[in-house]
């Protein structure tokens, strides 16, 4: 980057908490704020990737209305001013909302996704949208029609995916917070492997309107942060009931961010889970994640080992449930009513112009699951395949339950490598559904997980460490993810990110 000496670019280290302190206090203006972010994203992005829209205009008015008020004497919300991004998953008014894929270049929803109307009621400025994988299938951010996202610790590697975008931008300073959605892993597994945090709050926590569905009992929408206060304050921005999400949660949340600030783990039993963290995992990352584990233990909590076995199905059933519920959700794009539409110049029929439109609209890894799903939910095969992965789902619930009855929270490595190189896995799909052999559980149970970064691993890259807690005890993950975070700190010396190296600044 060119020499960050000017106040403004030191604005984008801040935390979103701090940046609010220092609203609040006068002493930056949330239009500093969000030039300091767009300039930021102008000069690294070019190397990154990682946003595939900018919206400019838009962030900066908001930034300036949130001043006319602040200087108004009017009250405002505790986030107001502090910017964040948006995975292009979820739909904005006005803004282009691609999902990653060539089908919907061009469309421009009509209307905000509920979770994006709470970041505008709370007057925050949306810097833009965030790339992904096509659909929110991948662990890569290379399956994207857009080019792939670039991991800010090394650009050679994957900075994961699905929401790899969103991650990429908070470990590179372009945005304090941003949004991403979770269906098997897509907002902890890029955490871990940039060095952000990652939360997927329990289904129906946060409104599924307005997100692309990939697979509905599973879409889970929340924070990617810095911090694991910055991941509570955002939670309880975009949580909360919905009646437009006929699956989202009355209420039943204790305080994120009390929670996130209490720092202290005394007497809280943190379940190591035996089926996770063995063969697969690589060695520094499993160092990394006990060498955490030591330290909240040191600080008071009490570690056991707990047995999950029907984890081990898991992933087989989920590459079951999500192919079968997203091949049925994404029949609606049919060139008819969003985005691109492809008519063959010879034979100009509606059925033409939907083969032709989804044939050349869709990349091969949507593809390859829109044909699994559609075949595990064929007449003959519906009770051998979709029926079969329910009965696991069931299984990897009651597995959670058991173990929840002796532990308050379990952990786990969030994934079992540090970031690999760009190309690596692309042409063998089982091995890039391996990423998510942690993440999966969580989203079978509807239950919360959190990511955070654990220290480096291979190679010096980031590793990250995962805790699970049961349904609605979401507070838990941010108890013991805030003290972790400060223990690791004290150790470290400093936020995780101050080790990341600069990027060039080659400008956009
Ligand atoms: N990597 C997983 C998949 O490809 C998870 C995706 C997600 O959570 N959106 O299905």
């Amino acid at each position: 980057m060119n020499s960050p000496a000017s106040g403004s670019a030191d604005l984008t280290r801040l935390s979103a908490a701090a940046m609010a302190a220092a609203m609040a206090d006068g002493s930056a203006s949330a239009e500093e704020i969000a030039r300091a972010h767009l300039a930021r994203i102008a000069d690294v992005d070019g190397e990154l990737n990682a946003f595939l829209h900018v919206s400019e205009d838009d962030a900066l008015a908001t930034a300036r209305d949130v001043d006319a008020r602040r200087a108004a004497g009017e009250e405002l919300h505790p986030l107001a001013g502090v910017p964040v991004a948006v995975k292009d998953v979820v739909v904005t008014a006005g803004m282009p909302t691609t999902a990653g894929s060539r089908i919907l270049e061009g469309w421009i929803p009509p209307y905000d996704a509920t979770l994006v109307e709470r970041l505008r009621a709370a007057r925050m400025p949306i810097l833009g949208k965030t790339n992904m994988d096509e659909f929110a299938m991948g662990s890569s951010t290379e399956t994207s029609a857009y080019g792939p996202t670039r991991n800010p610790w090394d650009t050679d590697r994957i900075p994961g995916g699905s929401g790899g975008g969103s991650s990429a931008a908070v470990a590179a300073f372009e945005a304090p917070l941003a949004i991403g959605t979770d269906t098997g892993g897509s907002i902890r597994q890029p955490g871990a492997v940039t060095g952000t945090v990652g939360m997927k709050p329990t289904y129906g926590s946060v409104s599924r309107y307005g997100l692309i569905a990939m697979a509905s009992s599973l879409d889970q929408a929340g924070p990617v942060t810095r911090t694991v206060e910055d991941a509570a304050l955002l939670h309880e921005v975009i949580g909360g009931h919905d009646v437009r999400d006929s699956t989202s949660l009355d209420g039943g949340f204790a305080s994120f961010t009390e929670a996130a600030r209490l720092r202290d783990v005394k007497g809280l039993r943190i379940g190591v889970i035996e089926e996770l963290e063995g063969e697969g995992f690589a060695p520094e990352v499993r160092a990394r994640f006990t060498e955490s584990l030591a330290l909240l233990e040191q600080a008071g909590a009490e570690i056991v080992r707990v047995s999950c076995p029907n984890f081990r199905y898991a992933l087989g059933a989920y590459y079951l449930i999500m192919p079968s519920e997203a091949s049925s959700n994404l029949a609606k794009f049919d060139g008819m009513r969003f985005g691109l539409r492809v008519v063959p110049e010879d034979h100009p029929t509606a059925e033409s112009v939907m083969k032709a439109t989804r044939g050349q609209g869709f990349g091969a890894e949507v593809k390859r699951r829109i044909l699994l799903g559609t075949y595990a939910l064929s007449a003959g095969y519906y009770d051998a395949y979709y029926g079969s992965a329910q009965k696991v789902r069931t299984l990897v619930q009651r597995d959670f339950a058991a173990a929840f009855e002796s532990v308050d929270v379990m952990a786990s490595p969030t994934a079992p490598t540090v970031a690999f190189r760009v190309g690596e896995k692309v042409d063998d799909p089982m091995a890039m559904y391996m990423n998510d052999i942690a993440t999966i559980p969580a989203n079978l149970a509807g239950t919360p997980g959190i990511s955070i970064p654990s220290g480096l691993a291979e190679d010096g890259l980031p590793a990250g460490i995962q805790f699970l807690a049961p349904a609605q005890a979401d507070d838990r993950l941010y108890r013991v993810g805030g003290a972790l975070e400060a223990l690791l700190e004290d150790s470290w010396g400093g936020p995780f990110l101050d080790r990341a190296p600069e990027l060039k600044g080659a400008g956009k």
